[in-house]
């Protein structure tokens, strides 16, 4: 079967990590794309010389020319600078954004008919932003942020209570950063409602687990943020895209009535296909978890407000 072509933009960390793991699971041709093009070029070579060792069909390409991406299938926006101790995700909208905004105007025109996947940071403002200067439409542009947030909530309650990872589902909705909604009432232990078998003040541990796990990987790094999890979420992302995993994750979609939320992209569970998003699915939220998927959805918006794009 012929491999989707897969531009990842930002050679960084996350961006290699994630063409490192597209290239192992043999999912895509990967192009790696950097303003430091001897750094992209580098890192794809580097990449090229495990296919012996892992002997997958994959290919990577690094590059610094936009033309090598034309006709890519997806595009994974990694481009931008990644937050230092002490700075929240927020910090780095002023300069991400003249970033996205670059990327997408090389972009696109070479690849109109692709799916884009942004990760730069804040990703919720990155994200709407997008939407506003690309005029993608809706399903072709989403962002990750809620997949890495469920995976470290389910960390964070394999912690707590000493379980697999693997007999936990979680979910993870809202805005990727301090407003993010953990939701026990639909994160699961074998099937069982996290909400029930966790008291109170568990739950308030690993829901301030899962808030606090970029900042705490920050702060152990202290030059840079996290990137194997981001990596692996994104893939997981990709796999959807493509039809090996089938259900639905917390991708950053832009929600129309959903939710009683208007014109705006966040997180929310949707399912991801070929087309891209597919279908956002509406959860039974209850008052409190609605007023706070709605309060978040008006963060987003306020930081947009700041946003110069
Ligand atoms: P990094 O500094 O390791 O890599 C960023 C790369 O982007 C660098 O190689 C840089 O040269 C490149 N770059 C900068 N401007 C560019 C441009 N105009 N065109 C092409 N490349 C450009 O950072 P990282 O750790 O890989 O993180 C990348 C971004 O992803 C950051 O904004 C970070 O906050 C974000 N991030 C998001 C999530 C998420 O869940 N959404 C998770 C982790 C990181």
């Amino acid at each position: 079967m012929k491999h989707p072509k897969v531009t990842i933009v930002g050679a960084g960390n996350v961006g290699a990590t994630t063409a490192s793991l597209l290239l192992l699971k043999d999912l895509a041709d990967v192009v790696l794309i950097d303003v430091a093009d001897g750094m992209a070029k580098g890192k794809a070579l580097d990449l090229m010389h495990m296919r012996f060792n892992e002997c997958f069909e994959s290919t990577v390409l690094g590059t610094g020319d936009y033309a090598d991406t034309a006709d890519s299938d997806i595009v994974v926006v990694t481009a931008g600078v990644a937050r230092k101790p002490g700075m929240t995700r927020e910090d780095l909208i002023g300069i991400n954004s003249g970033i996205v905004r670059n990327v997408l105007e090389s972009a696109l025109p070479l690849s109109p008919d692709a799916l884009y996947l942004l990760v730069t940071n804040p990703l919720d403002v990155m994200v709407n932003l997008a939407a506003r200067v690309s005029g993608l439409p809706t399903n072709r542009l989403f962002g990750m942020g809620g997949v890495l947030d469920s995976a470290r909530f389910a960390c964070a309650i394999a912690q707590e209570t000493g379980i697999s990872p693997a007999r936990i589902d979680a979910l993870v909705v809202g805005a990727h950063g301090e407003a993010m909604l953990p939701l026990p009432r639909f994160s699961t232990i074998d099937g069982v409602l996290v909400s029930e078998l966790l008291d109170a003040e568990a739950l308030a541990r690993v829901t301030r687990n899962t808030v606090q796990a970029g900042a705490a990987v920050v702060e152990l790094l202290q030059t840079g943020s996290a990137f194997y999890a981001p990596a692996s979420s994104i893939v997981r992302m990709i796999e959807a895209i493509l039809g090996i995993d089938t259900a639905p994750l917390s991708v950053c979609a832009h929600l129309d009535g959903e939710y009683g939320i208007h014109d705006v992209y966040m997180c929310v569970p949707a399912h991801l296909g070929a087309t891209g998003v597919i279908e956002v699915v509406e959860l039974d939220f209850n008052d409190t978890e609605l007023a706070q998927l709605q309060n978040s959805a008006a963060a987003i918006k306020q930081q947009l407000s700041q946003g110069i794009i």
